[in-house]
């Protein structure tokens, strides 16, 4: 192997070598992976047919092992030990940066977990190349990966982030697009986005505009791959104490605290980057809600 300058192998055992991969367009490959890929002795791949393909694609013949969500211990302890009896193995993954949002995460701790030595063979990754073109500001950024699908788990990932301050990247399922736009929009507020869509392919498409614009478009959902952008909150909701908490949080807060309607929308509009609309739509529900709750006094 010509590669220099890397991790030293301890006691002649092999190196795991996190390759990137196209996310779509398969020129997207660097030299450097393309010889590390022919170089190693097995490459880990999460989707076999899938790296048979671009391995081909590339006139590399090498023997390809499964990895993926459902590999068992003992399945990820093999493929460690192989490491330990000096086998060079290439971690990829089916699209982008192995260990970003998917399973290789796995693999890489339990490498590093036993001491050997992990290599990064970097390239194209959809949360960076969405980044990039979304418009946005790049720093401070957090990756968020993908929202859980449903439950208590969904809402408080949406509550969790509702005032991080930075430039918010998510990926989503296509089908799952306009619940998470929805939902960004319930917890976040009319904030600008991007949703970058088949990044790299054919039908490459970004669209930027604000969340309830991106909810018109796609309100049906849409097909491909997705990795949305979302600007950081407004810098006011930290120095007002309001991490945590969603604008309709914020707008029932006021309104149990006695608040006028027209009051506690006002306010909200003023933190959060919220359409007036919405706001008096969610006061009016609030409101309508909590006349028809049951008179707590019991009988009289
Ligand atoms: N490890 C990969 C990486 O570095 O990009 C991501 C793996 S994750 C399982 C797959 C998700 O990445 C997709 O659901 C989508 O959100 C995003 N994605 C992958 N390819 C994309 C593309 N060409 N355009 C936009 N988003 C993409």
């Amino acid at each position: 192997m010509k590669e220099r300058g890397r991790t030293p192998a301890k006691h002649g055992a092999g190196t795991l070598y996190v390759v990137a991969t196209p996310i779509g367009n398969l020129q997207d490959i660097t030299l450097r992976a393309l010889e590390i890929l022919r170089s190693v002795g097995y490459v880990v791949a999460e989707d076999t047919r899938h790296t048979r393909k671009l391995l081909t694609a590339h006139q590399i013949r090498v023997p390809i092992l499964s990895f993926h969500a459902h590999t068992s211990a003992e399945g990820l302890g093999r493929i460690v030990d192989l490491l330990k009896k000096g086998a060079q193995i290439a971690l990829v993954t089916d699209a982008g940066t192995p260990g970003i949002s998917d399973p290789g995460v796995a693999l890489i701790q339990e490498t590093v977990r036993h001491d050997l030595p992990v290599v990064p063979i970097p390239g194209p990754s959809a949360a960076i190349a969405a980044l990039i073109v979304s418009g946005l500001a790049s720093q401070p950024f957090a990756f968020l990966g993908f929202p859980p699908s449903r439950g208590a788990h969904r809402t408080k990932f949406f509550l969790q982030y509702a005032s991080l301050s930075m430039t918010r990247v998510l990926y989503e399922s296509p089908r799952r697009l306009p619940r998470t736009l929805q939902d960004i929009l319930d917890h976040w507020g009319n904030l600008r986005l991007a949703v970058a869509r088949e990044l790299t392919k054919v039908h490459e498409q970004v669209f930027r505009g604000t969340v309830s614009h991106a909810l018109d478009v796609y309100k049906e959902g849409t097909r491909g791959e997705v990795t949305l952008v979302v600007e950081g909150a407004p810098a006011a909701l930290k120095s007002e104490g309001l991490q945590n908490v969603s604008w309709k949080e914020t707008l029932q807060a006021y309104l149990d605290q006695g608040d006028s309607l027209r009051h506690a929308v006002e306010e909200v509009q003023k933190l959060y980057r919220v359409r007036r609309r919405d706001a008096y739509q969610a006061a009016l529900h609030f409101k309508r809600h909590k006349d028809e709750e049951p008179d707590k006094g019991g009988f009289s």
